[in-house]
Order: structure tokens, then sequence, then C-alpha cells
């Protein structure tokens, strides 16, 4: 984040915002300005790609599921955006101490164990790494003393749309988050790919519920997509991963993807239009409240 607060100290705040008393290593001022960054960084990445993706690739045809809510894009910007801040405040005390050196975190490639290849393995190793701690942190936001309080408001889209994306109780959003910031404190890792894969972890978020169901056949097994995390919305108990199905498979609670079987939402809208029990006429991006018998899914 240093790197993102000096952009911003050099560009916006030393000339225009702060006094020119107040140096740019104040403990004060880099928390004030790491919340202003990092509120504004994480509202334009999720509003803008969640918007490149509600336009492009999400498709709308979902919304005439009978699970689909009345006005249901508007409520999931509406709960993330009033999460955010929340989730922002102990966020910034992480990168405060990251800011401050407290991190693993290196300039240049020179200081790479390894060199370029300690690149590359980073990757890996963020990628394994952080799959496998939000895989149990959010089995554990499952358990029954806990879901209801804090996971409960991400499972209220049983379709969700990529908005739904961020859409948590701010616990919940900041202990799913938590993995990314806690691993450069124990790992090395370069300043540069760390903001990459920080894009990167939140185009794959909105990805998975962007209701784009296609997976190449050969990574179905793999890779948890966006017709896997659509089962989790659904059936609860299946398919926690992040990004592999790796924890899933280990864990026991692999789910092979209904809408790879023939089963799935689009399923589903399409047989009940073709018995004529859908409205056609739905308004964009509301529901029509039209309640179905034969839906399946685990009611929690
Ligand atoms: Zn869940
Ligand atoms: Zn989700």
């Amino acid at each position: 984040m240093d790197l993102v607060l000096n952009v911003a100290d050099y560009y916006v705040f030393t000339p225009y915002v702060y006094p020119a008393s107040w140096p740019e290593d104040g403990a004060l001022r880099q928390i004030i300005s790491l919340l202003v960054v990092t509120n504004l960084g994480a509202a334009v990445l999720y509003l803008g790609l969640g918007a490149i993706s509600y336009y492009f690739i999400f498709d709308h045809n979902l919304m005439k599921h009978p699970h689909f809510l009345e006005n249901q894009v508007q409520r999931e910007i509406k709960y993330a955006l009033t999460s955010l801040p929340w989730i922002s405040l102990p966020t910034v005390a992480l990168f405060f101490a990251e800011v401050r050196g407290y991190s693993k975190l290196y300039d240049n490639v020179d200081e790479s164990p390894l060199g370029w290849p300690g690149l590359f393995l980073s990757m890996i190793s963020f990628l394994f790494f952080t799959d496998m701690c939000i895989y149990w942190i959010h089995r554990f936001l499952h358990h029954k003393l806990i879901y209801k309080s804090f996971h409960k408001p991400h499972h209220i889209w049983k379709i969700p749309t990529p908005f739904a994306s961020h859409a948590f109780h701010p616990v919940d959003g900041f202990l799913q988050g938590l993995p990314y910031h806690i691993y450069p404190f124990f790992f090395p890792l370069h300043k540069v790919l760390y903001l990459v894969l920080y894009v990167f972890v939140n185009i794959w978020t909105i990805s998975i519920h962007d209701g784009d169901y296609r997976v190449p056949s050969s990574l179905t097994a793999v890779v948890n997509g966006s017709a896997h995390h659509t089962d989790h919305h659904l059936f609860f108990d299946y398919n926690y991963g992040q990004y592999f199905t790796l924890w899933d498979r280990l864990g026991g609670s692999y789910r092979h993807p209904s809408a790879l079987m023939g089963n799935g939402p689009h399923d589903l809208i399409r047989k009940l239009q073709a018995e004529g029990k859908l409205r056609s006429d739905r308004v964009k991006g509301q529901g029509n409240g039209h309640v179905q018998k034969e839906v399946t899914c685990k009611e929690e």
C-alpha cells in the first residue's frame, strides 16, 4: 500500500490536501490517507469491475429465476457499499502495519529470495494459501452458531449478480479478505505483484458471481467457477472454495455444478417458461415475486 500512498501523496494529498507542515510519514496522516484510499479504491474496483461484468458478462435472463429478488441489484450494491467502510477499518490497521515496514513486502526483484522464479512461486503460493484459508474461514462462517449473525446476508442472493460479490456483513467481508492481507506478513512478496494479485482477487470474486457458468471442460473438476459458486448460494453446504475445488474435495464438500448437469438456474427458467409458469415481461433488475413450488433449493 505504500506504493499507492506515495502516488496519492505526490499527486493529490501533499499539493492539495494536507498543510505543508504535516510530514508525509506522520502516523495519523498515513492512517487518514489509507482510510480514504482504501475506501475509494475498493468502491471504484467493486463498482467499476462489477458494472463491466454486469453489462457484458452477466446473463440478464437469470433475473427471471423465481429466486431472483425484487430490486436485487440495487439491494446488493447498497449492502456492499454500506459494509465497505466498516470492513476498511481493521483492513487499514493491517495496511498501516505494512506501510510502517512490518511485512515481508519488497520493492525490487533483487530482493526476492529466488529472483524472478521467486515471483512466480510467490504468485502460486499466494493463490494456494488464500484459497486454503478462505475455504476454512468460509466453512467456519457456515457454523450454525455464526451463520445467522454474519454470513447469512451474503446468502440472501440465491441467484447472485456480479454486485453480490462484495455484499457481505462487515465481519464476514473482513474475515474472508483477511488471508489476502496477512499473506505478506508471513511470506516475501513483491509490492507490484501484490497490487496485481489484489486486483486479480477482486476480479475473481466478481467472476464467480457473474452467472457465466462456462468453464473449459478440462478445468471443471479443478477450478471453482461461477457454476460451482452459484450452487453454493443455492445449496449452502457445498463448494466453499474460492479458486480451486481442492479443499472442497479434501473437505468432502465438493458438488459438481448443477448448471453443468442440465439442472441449473437456466434449465429451471427454460422449464418454467415452457410450462407457461414464468412471466416474460419482467422489468429489468426487478423480480416479479412469482413463487414457484417446483424450485428445489435448500432454505436456511
Ligand atoms: Zn457461504
Ligand atoms: Zn458468493
